[in-house]
């Protein structure tokens, strides 16, 4: 269906960007085969490296001319395969087009390149008292272009929102090659469709992202971090709920059970607070006050007592609040330490259903014979689960897999939750968009695609079957 990369389109490719930011030797390829989506892999045929819109414009031109396909790689941290170049093609890297282009005090916003690593924004508006709230878990080596197209949450959604709420403009350069400029530095802005908001978590299939203008706050001047352990999960996830129904908005609460801190305890060689116990909350407070969020805290505090918590830890120096956050941060690579195949579910459910789907994923667990370790933002209803497939023969595994996933999937529905609340559909969870959103809605997808990309060239295989 797509035209192969042959030494004509490498001559044309190099003259757009050089003969150095052109790859082909499988040893250079090799990162650019897979994201971080476990047992996903497929080679492309040649890695670009772009350095500006005129250059990703000019590639796209030629990829439109010749039929090539084109994935668009940021961090290739992603967790549903979306960088992966399944129909091979042209990998397009924007990791050079890493620049801070402007802080703008006088708007509060900031402008910048798609390959500026997530931490690094943070550190650079931190710096000067300014804050970009949203924090995926993979910050020190993901990027802002990564994180609009798969509109990236992280534990501080629970009180600033994700991605999607920052957006403001966006530089897109379409697959046939033409530059729009969405947006910009406006905070009200109605003129037609939303065009911005319809490219954050597009998955690379619309455009790509060549500049990014993002809203920012002031940087909360009082923070709070408590660790709660508690005896069953159950009370763990009734606290969550009662905490939201309370009116608190804290900025994180994230849930953890016994296995993910022992595998956490297991890669870093060292102990972690309260491991043995069933499972853990990580709630911080922030504001601009320190007597409100001490407020906070303490009514936190009693509502994690009233519902059986076993203690309440408060960390309010940085190397008491680093030590908790390591463990949280590695649950990702820890668990893949603890079985190297494994398969991770992101779904996201109503918060107050957070109960009844930790509930379910434990009786589907016992029943199907697979561990689920489950873990993630629960203040914001969206909850990692993880299944090991330990020592299981691969047969087995694969089977009973599937039929968790399609369970799990069930249950969610059934809450009134959604297949993924931050990795997005790519390539893993496409066979089951249809069956969350209905005929009606993929359809009426299908069609936007078609009109951004007619020929299907910009991430084929991605979010639709
Ligand atoms: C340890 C770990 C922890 C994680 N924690 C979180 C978390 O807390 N929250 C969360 O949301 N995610 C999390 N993730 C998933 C991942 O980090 C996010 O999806 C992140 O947004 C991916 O960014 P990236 O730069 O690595 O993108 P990539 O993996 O390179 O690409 C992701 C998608 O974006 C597209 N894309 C990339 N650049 C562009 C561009 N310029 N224009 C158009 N499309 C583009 C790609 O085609 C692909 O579809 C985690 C991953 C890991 C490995």
């Amino acid at each position: 269906m797509y035209a192969r990369v042959d030494d004509r389109v490498l001559a044309r490719l190099s003259q757009i960007v050089g003969p150095n930011d052109v790859l082909t030797e499988c040893e250079a390829m090799a990162p650019y085969s897979h994201d971080e989506t476990s047992g996903l892999s497929a080679w492309p045929e040649v890695v670009v490296k772009v350095e500006s819109a005129a250059e990703v414009a000019a590639v796209m031109k030629l990829a439109s001319e010749l039929n090539l396909p084109v994935t668009p790689r940021a961090g290739g941290q992603g967790l549903s395969g979306g960088a992966v170049p399944l129909h091979g093609g042209i990998v397009l890297s924007v990791e050079r087009m890493n620049r801070i282009l402007e802080i703008d005090h006088h708007n509060l916003m900031v402008t910048l390149e798609p390959g500026v690593i997530t931490g690094d924004l943070h550190r650079a508006v931190e710096a000067e008292g300014l804050f970009y709230p949203p924090d995926p878990a993979s910050l020190d080596s993901c990027c802002l272009g990564g994180n609009v197209a798969e509109g990236a949450g992280g534990p501080r959604a629970v009180k600033y929102g994700t991605t999607k709420d920052y957006v403001c403009g966006l530089e897109v350069v379409m697959p046939g090659g033409e530059i729009l400029q969405l947006g910009g530095k406006r905070v009200k802005d109605v003129s037609g469709y939303n065009l911005v908001q319809l490219m954050v978590g597009s998955e690379g299939t619309l455009g790509v992202v060549t500049k990014i203008v993002l809203r920012l706050l002031p940087l909360p001047k009082a923070r709070l971090d408590l660790l709660v352990p508690y005896d069953d999960f159950r009370k763990a996830a009734d606290t969550v709920a009662a905490i939201i129904a309370e009116c608190i908005i804290p900025t994180t609460i994230e849930f953890m059970e016994r296995d993910t801190v022992k595998a956490c305890e297991k890669l870093m060689g060292k102990s972690v607070p309260y491991s043995g116990a069933a499972a853990q909350l990580l709630i911080q407070l922030t504001g601009q006050r320190s007597s409100e969020v001490e407020a906070d805290m303490d009514r936190v505090g009693e509502l994690c007592l009233e519902h059986g918590a076993l203690d309440v830890l408060v960390a309010s120096d940085p190397t008491t609040r680093d030590r908790l956050w390591e463990a949280r941060r590695l649950i990702i690579e820890a668990l893949k330490h603890e079985s190297p195949v494994n398969h991770m579910e992101d779904v996201s459910v109503p918060r107050a259903e957070i109960p009844a789907l930790l509930e379910g994923v434990h009786a589907l667990s016992e029943k199907m014979g697979l561990r689920a370790l489950c873990f993630g933002h629960a203040g914001d209803g969206n909850v990692h689960v993880n299944l090991l497939k330990d020592d299981l023969p691969l047969e087995k595994w694969e089977k009973r897999v599937d039929t968790m996933q399609r369970a799990i999937y069930e249950l969610t529905l059934s809450l009134g939750g959604a297949l993924t609340g931050e990795h997005g559909i790519g390539a893993t969870r496409k066979g089951f968009l249809e069956y969350a959103l209905g005929k009606e809605q993929v359809a009426l997808m299908q069609r936007i695609k078609d009109a951004f990309d007619p020929q299907h060239i910009l991430n084929p295989g991605k979010v639709f079957v």
